[in-house]
């Protein structure tokens, strides 16, 4: 993509609104817009980005054997009376009447009609063991909407539910999402600390949060130390090693179960929420089905969510510095920023032109600032959009057939020829040693 062809609106100061980094970096690197109060308009940037954190998650739930579905944002409000909590979510569920005076909702959450689906389409025991999943939007009207798409009102969400026929297999359907989640989390250059947490009504130990540690976070959370080293790359766990580990949200919180010096407390933001339902909803909207022996089984549950649109935020405050964002490679919009530091100086647009050529054929995603601003404030804007390498090119380099390439998270740079360039972002052919 050439900047000069893209739409990227910059802001230079520091936008007044905006109370923490993630939220006042989004704004100043164009990648969203406010519109209303929570709610926001997703620009080019921002949308890669969100994209590439959906594909994460897609990936890793059908790796896990869930099943992708897509529910509409709108429903009649009649499943929610079946189930009971039509009122239970007060003045945060967005309802209004259709032309014909039917009563819709917003979507906040979907208990009620993926049970809804399931009741009329599962035939039998073979049919259980199902996991689905959906990436939708969703309206909660939160009474304090902040922080940009940290806390929205409409906001998107990875919602899934699984549908056991006994509590077993629904705690093993459970556990395997638990390892699916700090997967898919690590995957995105997070350590997500999953915290033992309140399981309401239905009680039992299947409730966990999955945190992003960050001074901004709006929970308390308590955890092992470990989860800071795996954080800081000075160990490596595998998920079930990290089973073992203390972690617990506020509510949970025992400080007896752990030596104080292993103790950390910290702020959290939740990025994911794993729940055993057991019956509550399977009962109300009477999801039944014959097991083996004829005997009808009401089914057991599992929700688990992932804030999708709050990741962009909470990566961001994982992940910056003072001149800007610094993205993990797998999430951000472009791998490689090409900074033509002369435009119109002959040498340098054709070597710029040819890397440019040279990445997009190798399929490397590249943003090539070929616009005539001057050097300082492209630099500036490269470093405040984050981008994982930029490669610089100016006239006295030009002139000697090098480049300086620059890694945005250790600020390494290093002058180096185009091909050396070239070899450090393009990945080895796929499959090329194994033939
Ligand atoms: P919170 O305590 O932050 O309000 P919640 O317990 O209401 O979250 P869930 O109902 O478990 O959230 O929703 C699943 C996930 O959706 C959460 O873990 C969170 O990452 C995300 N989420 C919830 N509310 C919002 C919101 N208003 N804006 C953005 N993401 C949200
Ligand atoms: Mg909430």
């Amino acid at each position: 993509m050439r900047l000069s062809q893209f739409f990227l609106p910059l802001i230079k100061e520091t936008p007044s609104e905006a109370q923490i980094a993630s939220h006042r970096l989004m704004l100043r690197a164009g990648m969203v817009r406010q519109l209303a109060a929570g709610i926001y308009n997703w620009l080019p940037l921002g949308l890669m980005v969100l994209r590439n954190i959906e594909n994460i998650i897609r990936d890793e739930m059908n790796k896990a054997g869930a099943l992708e579905v897509l529910m509409p944002t709108l429903q009649p409000t009649e499943l929610w009376k079946e189930s009971g909590r039509y009122d239970a979510l007060g003045k945060e569920m967005l309802r209004f009447p259709d032309r014909a005076e039917r009563e819709l909702l917003y979507s906040p959450t979907c208990e009620e009609v993926i049970t809804d689906i399931v009741r009329n389409n599962f035939k039998s025991y073979r049919d259980a063991g199902k996991n689905l999943y959906q990436i939708q939007w969703k309206f909660r009207d939160e009474v304090r909407p902040r922080f940009g798409v940290m806390r929205g009102r409409e906001f998107l969400m990875k919602d899934s539910y699984s549908f056991d026929m006994d509590y077993e297999a629904a705690k093993k359907t459970y556990n395997k999402m638990y390892d699916t989640y700090l997967n898919m989390f690590a995957r995105m250059g997070l350590t997500a600390v999953p915290v033992r947490a309140d399981s309401g009504a239905i009680g039992g130990d299947l409730s966990h949060e999955f945190h992003v540690v960050a001074e901004t976070g709006e929970s308390a959370v308590y955890y092992d130390k470990a989860f800071d080293d795996i954080r800081d790359g000075k160990v490596k766990m595998t998920t079930e090693e990290m089973r073992q580990l203390y972690a617990a949200a506020d509510e949970k919180h025992d400080p007896n179960a752990i030596a104080p010096d292993r103790l950390r407390e910290a702020r959290g933001i939740e990025v994911g929420h794993i729940f055993y339902l057991g019956t509550k909803y399977s009962k109300a909207l009477k999801a039944t089905l014959p097991a083996a022996n004829g005997e009808q089984v009401t089914l057991e549950m599992g929700c688990y969510g992932v804030g999708v649109s709050r990741l962009v935020g909470a990566i961001i405050e994982a992940s910056h510095d003072d001149n800007g964002i610094i993205w993990p490679e797998s999430v951000a919009p472009f791998k490689v920023g090409l900074i033509n530091l002369r435009v119109g100086d002959a040498k340098c647009d054709e070597m710029c032109s040819t890397l440019y050529g040279k990445l997009q054929a190798a399929g490397v995603s590249v943003l090539y600032d070929d616009t005539d601003e001057r050097a300082g404030g492209k630099f500036a804007s490269m470093d405040l959009i984050g981008l994982p390498w930029q490669i610089i090119i100016g006239p006295k380099g030009a002139e000697k057939g090098v480049v300086e390439m620059k890694n945005r998270k250790t600020g390494e740079k290093h002058e180096i020829g185009m091909d050396e360039a070239l070899s450090k972002v393009v990945p080895p052919k796929a499959g090329m040693a194994a033939l």
